[in-house]
């Protein structure tokens, strides 16, 4: 068996969330259980504000914390020693037991409370024992309890460092008496933070294979949103390698947001259109207020709220606040652009740290590259828009119910 068999999930905004709290917690567990259930046998319960799993098989220990700490809704996870009889004896036994699996004579990194990173060599690091006893039962009351371990602690490590700190430990070791069991925590795993997936409707994300649009349908994911996808494929002028690199990002955020369905739309003969008939500085935004459309369509099928993209002000020409403007006119929709103020650096870090970066930076070309101008409008009147699009009108409608009628749809996981 491994040695950790049970963790707790720690979690702070669903905990604000009054009576919808259960319904917070109940999606949590859920998402929890479906994670790990390739894994092996969990049980994931709710237990007086808290969640617990527990391990009932055999497990990947490092492929279980990897899903989990990607989790939206987990501020961080707690792997527990759990001490079986209700006796002094078994929880000092289960304290050292903690500390000698969650810590080594070697490097120990660890996150303190404030989730700031920890870097110690061996035992050299200070605490506190911060004792519950919620069954009252144990012969010894909380302030004995943490005074016995802090001494049986310091007898076993004190050579190796260990020390005591009452008012800013490194770690705490957090030690509950509930039931006839004695439970030891310390040590805190960060998850992403955010709400459960599945708490707040569901958006329709614009997925292109650059870097900003699958940082921005993770922040919406984070948010609770369950994630919908659309790619704009012009094949033969994008290779299948690009929609490749699409379905491997969206299946990188589908890590931490659950499935994503997919619709992959094949937009090459409403492209070539906008092409034959539309003045080419103003190729780009029309063919933005096109995707936007027929966004709106698949969004509205599937009952989705919103969409969802990885505009950024200013960064190229279709992304000034006149084009915005213009593109946003194009839909009756709500329209989310969560990395609208952040500047290209930070939004490359965010994905360095979600880990799409590596793939968005593969050199296939997406359909917006290939079709655009030299010198494309940068600060486009709606009206001259429309009347470009004037020129499309007999053509274009049937190319967009054929477009959505025809997108191919693939589950990302
Ligand atoms: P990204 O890095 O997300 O590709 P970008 O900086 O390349 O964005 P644009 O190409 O102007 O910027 O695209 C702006 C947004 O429009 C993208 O973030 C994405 O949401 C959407 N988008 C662009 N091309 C496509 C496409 N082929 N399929 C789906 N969405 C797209
Ligand atoms: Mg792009």
């Amino acid at each position: 068996m491994n040695k950790v068999n049970m963790f707790l999930v720690r979690y702070a905004e669903i905990g604000t969330k009054g009576k919808n709290r259960y319904v917070f917690e109940d999606i949590l567990c859920k998402r929890i259980r479906k994670r790990l259930e390739p894994l092996g046998d969990f049980e994931v319960r709710r237990d007086f504000g808290r969640i617990y799993i527990e391990a009932k098989s055999d497990y990947d220990y490092d492929e279980a914390i990897e899903r989990l700490t990607k989790i939206f809704g987990i501020v961080g996870l707690c792997p527990v020693t759990v001490a079986e009889e209700f006796t002094y004896e078994s929880l000092k036994n289960a304290v050292i037991t903690h500390f000698k699996d969650n810590f080594s004579d070697g490097l120990n990194e660890f996150y303190n409370k404030n989730n700031k990173l920890i870097t110690r060599n061996g035992y050299d690091f200070s605490f506190k024992v911060h004792t519950r006893r919620v069954n009252k039962e144990f012969p010894m009351n909380s302030m004995e309890v943490d005074m016995e371990i802090g001494h049986d602690l310091l007898e076993e490590f004190e050579e190796k460092g260990l020390h005591v700190d009452v008012h800013k430990p490194d770690i705490m070791v957090e030690v509950e008496l509930r039931g006839e069991k004695g439970y030891v925590y310390s040590r805190i795993l960060p998850g992403p933070g955010g709400l459960p997936v599945g708490t707040n409707g569901k958006a329709m994300s614009l997925l292109s294979g650059g870097i900003d649009s699958p940082v921005a349908t993770y922040m919406v994911a984070k948010r609770g949103v369950e994630m919908e996808a659309v790619y704009y494929n012009s094949p033969p002028y994008t290779s299948a390698r690009a929609l490749e690199k699409v379905e491997k990002l969206g299946t990188i955020v589908a890590q931490y947001s659950g499935p994503i369905k997919l619709h992959i739309v094949n937009f090459t003969d409403i492209q070539l259109c906008i092409y034959d008939n539309c003045p080419h500085d103003q190729l780009t935004i029309i063919m933005k207020r096109i995707m936007f459309q027929i966004a709106q369509r698949l969004a509205e099928k599937d009952e989705c709220h919103a969409i969802v993209t990885g505009e950024s002000i200013g960064q190229v020409s279709s992304q000034t606040m006149q084009s915005l403007g213009v593109i946003d006119s194009a839909v009756d929709f709500p329209v989310y652009r969560p990395v609208i103020g952040m500047d290209k650096q930070e939004i490359v870090e965010y994905s360095q740290r979600i880990g799409t970066f590596e793939t968005s930076i593969e050199p296939y070309e997406d359909c917006c590259t290939i079709f655009v101008d030299k010198h494309p409008v940068t600060k486009p009147k709606l009206a001259s828009i429309e009347k470009s699009e004037k020129r499309l009108v007999g053509k274009i409608e049937e190319l967009i119910d054929k477009a959505v009628e025809t997108a191919e749809i693939k589950i990302l996981k």
